[in-house]
């Protein structure tokens, strides 16, 4: 089997058909409701998909919910490790087509699919593999008439994972991972933009020996499924990656049933160059942390923190980089920029772009829709420079490939404007002071923070929000308290 960016490109897709995954089943959605997900780089249709509404997600709860009775809630632990370690190999086995798929839903470049978003999707699912049969309680030093007394760590139950556009295998891989090796059952929702590849993987986890019901998928408007699923009194758990707009909708629609919820918000990260740095290094890292991903990436750097010395030698050698950026057919494996997931999200790029010009910043580099054929939501990798923390787009998520550099002179003053954001999800130090590099690190109000480094990510390590970027943490052993309720029993003598 050959593979590889280049295999990748070329591979043989499968769409899933327009049904709803429930049961392990295709499963005609009630009304026969379908939508058509796009391909952003050609604005072609690339297929069918089941819209679900409020009926199918009772239909998806009920099988998960018969899944923990029967089948599911009697599998052991280490099986349930041995399942996702199988899962994996089945999604490596399918690496190039889950790749391809990937970049024709979502517009990302092939390079990017092959060698992150699917390597990473099989990492974390091996990851979790390990956990599943290491989920332990304590035993407890209690008084009294007790012989002894410890804690179990049980699954929540039906956990609903609902995931955004930008990394859809990624993003639901982080979910259902570490809900599976726990013990839940899991009904996802994926995002309109970018359903396919959470279908591909549901029907790869029946082939792998989940029983039916442990893991479902139902498509379908966040207005419509989404709603239903926060609303449903027997989803015991919500789990959502996506904006704060909607994190504040999910908040309130669980709070009448008192769900536990995960919250993985937006983000206005801080990226700081001190003059100190490599600043090589530091170009590199603010090119990548801003252009990655077509800067649709939660934990973007999106503010630049340059210390006014090297301000003017920094902006040469990232201009030196962002000029050689050009946007590109996402399928073609020598891509670096590829469209922006939809004409609503490049024309919102646009809007700040234009916004920040108004407010007086300066734009050094793009600025421009771009379109390849005649088609296409590209837009050039663009750096607005001169830019004050209090400007619009310092503080609102972009969501694209800008960039706003401010210039600092003080520690303490970039600490105070790097906190100076309504989110808190990651954020950047570039130093070759390791004191201050780790003073700066503890200062800064991120879940992540990335010293001489941007825009990497571990399973083994936590990644979640601080303020308004949301709470709960994705990764690590951390996700596994999302996914279980602790239960403390006392033995009597
Ligand atoms: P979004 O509009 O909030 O949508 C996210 C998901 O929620 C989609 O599946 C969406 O369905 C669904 N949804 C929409 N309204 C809903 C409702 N009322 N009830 C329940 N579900 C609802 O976000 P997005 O535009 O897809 O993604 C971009 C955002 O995600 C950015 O703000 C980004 O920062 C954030 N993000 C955060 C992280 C992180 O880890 N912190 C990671 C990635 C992205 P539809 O697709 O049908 O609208
Ligand atoms: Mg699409």
């Amino acid at each position: 089997m050959s593979t590889g960016v280049a295999a990748a490109a070329q591979a043989e897709v499968r769409f899933p058909p327009p049904r709803l995954w429930i049961g392990n089943e295709w499963v005609e959605p009630e009304g026969g409701s379908v939508f058509v997900t796009e391909n952003p780089a050609t604005e072609e249709p690339l297929c069918p998909v089941a819209a679900a509404g409020a009926g199918d997600v009772d239909r998806a709860v009920q099988a998960a919910r018969a899944a923990l009775g029967g089948a599911w809630g009697e599998t052991s632990p280490r099986e349930r490790g041995r399942l996702l370690w199988r899962l994996a190999d089945l999604v490596e086995s399918h690496i190039d087509e889950l790749a391809l798929l990937e970049t024709l839903d979502n517009g990302k470049p092939i390079f990017e699919s092959r060698y992150v978003d699917v390597p990473g999707a099989i990492e974390a699912l091996r990851y979790y593999a390990g956990w599943a049969d290491k989920v332990t309680g304590r035993t407890l030093p209690v008084e009294g008439p007790f012989v002894l007394a410890y804690t179990l760590r049980q699954p929540v139950g039906v956990v609903a994972a609902i995931t955004p556009w930008n990394f859809p295998l990624i993003q639901t891989v982080w979910k259902i991972a570490p809900a599976l090796a726990c013990g839940n059952a899991v009904v996802h929702k994926p995002a309109s933009y970018t359903p396919l590849t959470a279908l591909r993987l549901a029907e790869m986890a029946a082939a792998a020996g989940f029983p039916p019901g442990a893991l479902n998928v139902v498509p379908g408007s966040g207005s419509a499924a989404g709603t239903a699923l926060v609303a449903h009194p027997q989803v015991a758990k919500v789990s959502f990656t996506g904006s704060t707009e909607v994190g504040r909708t999910i908040l309130r629609g669980a709070a009448e049933t008192i769900k536990r919820i995960t919250l993985e918000l937006g983000g206005k990260s801080p990226n700081i160059v001190f003059a100190d740095a490599d600043l090589d290094a530091a170009a590199k890292g603010a090119y990548t942390g801003i252009f990655y991903g077509k800067g649709e990436v939660c934990a973007a750097g999106s503010r630049l923190f340059v210390e006014e010395t090297v301000h003017a030698e920094l902006m040469e050698k990232l201009l030196a980089r962002t000029r050689r950026l050009v946007p590109g057919d996402p399928r073609d494996p020598r891509t670096r920029l590829g469209a922006l997931v939809s004409r609503t999200q490049r024309d919102s790029v646009l809007h700040y772009i234009e916004e920040g010009k108004r407010e007086g910043a300066r734009v050094a580099w793009g600025g421009e829709a771009v379109s390849i054929d005649g088609k296409g939501w590209f837009l050039q990798p663009t750096l607005l420079d001169g830019v004050h923390n209090d400007m619009v787009v310092a503080q609102e998520e972009i969501f694209g490939p800008v960039l706003a550099v401010i210039p600092f002179t003080r520690v303490d003053e970039v600490v105070e404007l790097a906190n100076a954001s309504i989110y808190g999800l990651a954020a950047g130090v570039w130093t070759r002071d390791v004191g201050k590099a780790h003073d700066v690190a503890r200062r800064l109000q991120a879940g992540t923070v990335w010293i001489n480094q941007y825009n990497w990510y571990d399973s083994a390590a936590p990644f979640g929000g601080f303020k308004q970027s949301g709470f709960g943490r994705e990764l690590g052993r951390e996700a596994l308290d999302a996914y279980t309720e602790v239960k403390s029993v006392y033995v009597g003598r």
